[in-house]
């Protein structure tokens, strides 16, 4: 059979559909590259409301942030009532997407490939229960299915062909096409069976310029509420050593690779040429990670990709040349940069060396102001009882918001989570039973472990946590920068 006459179904299972995922845009222009008939299903083609990460908040929102972060002994009750039912109705099965997704399954594709995160364990079951009835392979991958536990937990879906946790760029037709075939699959790296086999773990792919630019043509363009084309110039951080970071420990976060320059501008001038737009939004872990690529792109797009405007993930680090110099964001403002994005975690400098965040408190302070002055929208995440804080920790953090929130646009404040292979992950599950962390209990499905930690319990530690709350909902209630508004809520 020729392999234009084989037909993939490529089920986009990513509910953040405000712009085109990525990773199904290079897979399917992997697989068009070698002659398969791909189609391609996103959640918004057939009704799914585009979901926005933030936006400017009411007092609700508020309100429920506390909730959610409350550790408050009385209330612990109603707030993970609340955690489950969210969680319960951002995971459950939608149901527009089944019954598309079982209607392509009745055309009897070759096979179907799910891109899948772990929260869609749900999604996968029923479409490969469907998929097995009418014999169709369902082949499962994701960023976190190199880790073992979840990828051995994943494989026992009725229905699943193999779990896959492997940059696929460069391989995927061959392997699309041994499935089909029926072939041994365990010649590709990072592929384990129902049965329990598999093959080697995968290694980082290098070099990224052999990567196809993504094919985005399948994506419901009309329906965005702003055209956004997403893009990388490498994968992985050149950091990689924070304690709480599960993207470094992802089969695509694995060990810091870039692009060239070269290649990064020739896919953003082609992309913006197929889809008549100049935003992009950089998915890099760390758009700084070479400083020179950031330069690079910012002294040569507005020439190659005239009126482009972006945004991108930053990491304050002590190198002294990081990227992020006063001047640096100048030059990165008139070369189409509008937001910014940086962990800034906590305002504790003691925090941030414990959690090993290779930044200061002092040097956040200063990209902040120089970020502001420079002309950009300022976003920053930030999380609450990670394992060993204190009450004095969060005070420093309450402090710190209200010393910049006039220069904050957005701050995402996050319940800590234990996330699985992290090195904090590691030394708490070592310490299972320890007095610092109670209420341990894996869940390999969704590749954490849920945790209490009675040091942050205290009336204290509460007061504080109030006043860092309060002054984010200060810093959230307001509108962004109006230059950065197209890209408000991204991310
Ligand atoms: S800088 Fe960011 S991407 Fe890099 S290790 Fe730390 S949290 Fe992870």
């Amino acid at each position: 059979m020729e392999l234009s006459k084989k037909k993939v179904l490529l089920v986009d299972l990513n509910a953040f559909s405000s712009f085109p995922t990525l990773a199904i845009g290079i897979i399917t222009a992997g697989l068009r590259r070698s002659g398969f008939n791909v189609e391609v299903l996103s959640p918004l083609d057939h009704g799914k409301p585009t979901a926005m990460r933030e936006r400017r908040e009411r007092f609700f929102d508020h309100a429920k942030r506390r909730l959610h972060l409350s550790g408050y002994a009385p209330v612990r009750p109603l707030r993970d009532f609340a955690r489950t039912t969210r969680a319960f109705f951002r995971d459950r099965p939608d149901k527009m997407t089944l019954q598309r997704v079982k209607s392509a399954i009745e055309d009897k594709p070759s096979v179907i490939l799910l891109s899948a995160y772990l929260m869609h364990y749900e999604v996968v079951c029923k479409i490969a229960a469907s998929a097995k009835e009418l014999g169709v392979p369902v082949i499962v991958g994701g960023p976190m299915f190199n880790i073992s536990d979840t990828a051995n937990h994943w494989r026992n879906i009725p229905g699943v062909t193999a779990i896959v946790g492997a940059e696929v760029d460069v391989s995927i037709s061959s392997f699309v096409d041994a499935v089909i075939k029926k072939e041994n699959i365990l010649k590709f790296p990072g592929v384990v069976l129902p049965d329990g086999r598999k093959s080697a773990a995968a290694v980082p792919l290098r070099p990224l310029d052999l990567s196809p630019f993504a094919d985005f043509t399948d994506f419901p363009w009309e329906r965005y509420p702003v055209s956004i084309i997403p893009i990388m110039t490498g994968r992985g951080c050149q950091w990689a050593k924070c304690a709480f970071c599960s993207d470094v420990v992802s089969t695509n976060g694995l060990s810091y690779r870039s692009r060239s320059v070269g290649h990064v501008l020739a896919e953003m001038e082609e992309q913006s040429r197929r889809h008549s737009t100049r935003n992009f939004l950089f998915l890099d872990l760390k758009l700084n990670s070479k400083p020179d690529m950031l330069r690079g792109i910012a002294e040569q797009l507005p020439s190659r990709v005239p009126g482009a405007q972006w945004i991108g993930t930053v990491h304050v680090d002590t190198r002294g040349n990081n990227g992020l110099g006063f001047q640096d964001l100048k030059i990165a403002v008139k070369g189409g940069m509008r937001r910014v994005s940086f962990g800034l975690e906590t305002g504790s400098q003691r925090l941030l060396d414990v959690m090993r965040k290779g930044s200061t408190v002092e040097r956040n302070s200063e990209f902040i102001n120089n970020a502001h002055r420079a002309g950009l929208s300022l976003r920053c995440t930030m999380f609450a009882g990670y394992p060993g804080e204190t009450e004095d920790d969060m005070a420093a953090t309450a402090n710190f918001l209200e010393a910049h929130e006039h220069l904050l646009d957005r701050v995402r404040f996050n319940a800590f989570s234990l996330l699985d292979e992290t090195p904090i992950f590691k030394r708490m599950a070592e310490q299972s039973g320890a007095i610092i962390l109670t209420d341990l209990e894996p869940d390999p499905q969704r590749a954490k472990m849920e945790y209490r930690n009675p040091a942050i319990e205290t009336k204290g530690y509460r007061i504080h946590k109030r006043r860092a709350l309060a002054s984010v909902y200060r810093i959230n209630s307001q509108r962004v920068r109006s230059s950065a508004r197209q890209f408000d809520g991204l991310m």
